[in-house]
């Protein structure tokens, strides 16, 4: 058997005709940039998420950019980060100017643990961005009473969690302004680089729509000093299409990813991924811990089973970030689940059958 790590037939095949009467509407309409078709999906995306706003923008990291760029964070600034997310969360905080403090994460659920934030606030913190994980809610209702306690805003980096829920409320509609991710391996994906950025306020809404097109809301008159980060027309249409079907698709992941927990819990050498209380997962990523990762890892490999590593380094330990001088061994939780995490194949359209597979050659390396 082979298994990639990742396959988007089960999402596009069964779309294929629908998804190629979309690229000719688009192609023949000659309107290729702010159009109607990305109003159509930034009206759409801010019905699912249940925002009064969406706007769509190139990328999940100018989406970041863009959000905290509203809230006029800047040099002199703090923003608390996790310590073990993907590097694009520090990086929007670097690109303003300010300092990513981070904070460890719980170990269990992957997420920022919150009774770490409150000793990491300082005068300068103006934000904390918690990041929702491998597709699970943080424990928002604990930042928010955080956030407000200390005056600060949120920003929520939801590129790994469309349609998760902390206390039924979804991710992507707790903070001031948030981020999330369209690259095409996300949960909902385009077929290239794509982002948005969903809010409730009518006046960060207007700076990030203003932002986004070159600080220019009439053409040619510029009120600030924009950037150019627009979602295309065709990536636009793209996404409403495939937006309808999000929920199944995540459905289907949440039932892999229980079909997962069962067929594994009875291996010792294991750590499951756990959910914290009243927070929903939308499994982007189902990650496994062991000692023996890298081990493991090349002996699926061999039989065909394509896994990954998110991340191999934390944001602390890379090169960009040396000039922060944090040491190894500053925050053990990261590094620790640097060392020993791995991502098993989950998408829709993975069978039972292929899953199956995966968890017995699991089983066989313990068992050698
Ligand atoms: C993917 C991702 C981003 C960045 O999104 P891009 O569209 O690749 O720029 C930001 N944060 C997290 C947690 C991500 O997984």
């Amino acid at each position: 058997m082979n298994i990639p790590f990742l396959s988007f037939s089960g999402m596009h095949d069964p779309l294929k005709t629908e998804l190629s009467k979309v690229f000719e509407k688009v192609y023949d309409s000659h309107w290729y940039i702010m159009g109607n078709n990305l109003k159509e999906f930034e009206k759409n995306y801010s019905i699912y998420s249940k925002t009064k706003y969406s706007i769509g923008v190139a990328n999940g990291l100018d989406a970041l950019i863009i959000s905290l760029k509203t809230l006029n964070i800047g040099p002199g600034d703090e923003v608390i980060v996790p310590s073990n997310t993907y590097i694009a969360s520090w990086l929007s905080v670097s690109y303003t100017g300010a300092i990513p403090v981070p904070v460890e994460p719980i170990e269990s659920t992957f997420n920022i643990n919150p009774d770490l934030i409150e000793s990491a606030i300082t005068s300068k913190t103006k934000a904390i961005m918690p990041v929702h994980l491998f597709g699970q809610s943080c424990e928002m209702d604990k930042i928010m009473t955080i956030a407000k306690k200390h005056n600060l805003f949120v920003v929520e980096d939801n590129a790994q969690s469309q349609g998760a829920r902390c206390n039924n409320k979804l991710t992507g509609s707790f903070g001031n302004i948030n981020a999330t991710s369209f690259y095409p391996g996300k949960n909902l994906g385009a077929l290239g680089d794509a982002g948005a950025i969903t809010t409730n306020s009518d006046d960060l809404y207007s700076k990030a729509n203003v932002i986004r097109n070159y600080g220019s809301e009439k053409k040619y008159y510029n009120e600030v000093k924009g950037i150019n980060s627009r979602l295309d027309e065709l990536q636009a249409a793209i996404l409403d299409v495939k937006l309808l079907h999000l929920n199944k698709w995540n459905s289907e992941r949440v039932e892999l990813a229980a079909k997962y927990n069962q067929v594994l819990s009875e291996i010792p050498e294991l750590t499951l991924p756990l959910l914290s209380p009243n927070c929903t997962h939308v499994y982007h990523l189902y990650v496994i811990r062991t000692k023996e990762r890298d081990a493991l890892q090349a002996y699926l490999a061999k039989h065909g089973i394509g896994t990954l590593i998110h991340y191999p380094i934390p944001p602390n330990l890379q090169k960009a970030y040396s000039e922060m001088n944090f040491k190894e061994g500053q925050f053990p939780i990261a590094e620790k689940m640097a060392n020993t995490s791995l991502s098993l194949p989950l998408y829709p359209g993975l069978k039972y059958s292929e899953l199956e597979f995966v968890a017995g050659t699991i089983r066989s390396f313990f068992k050698k």
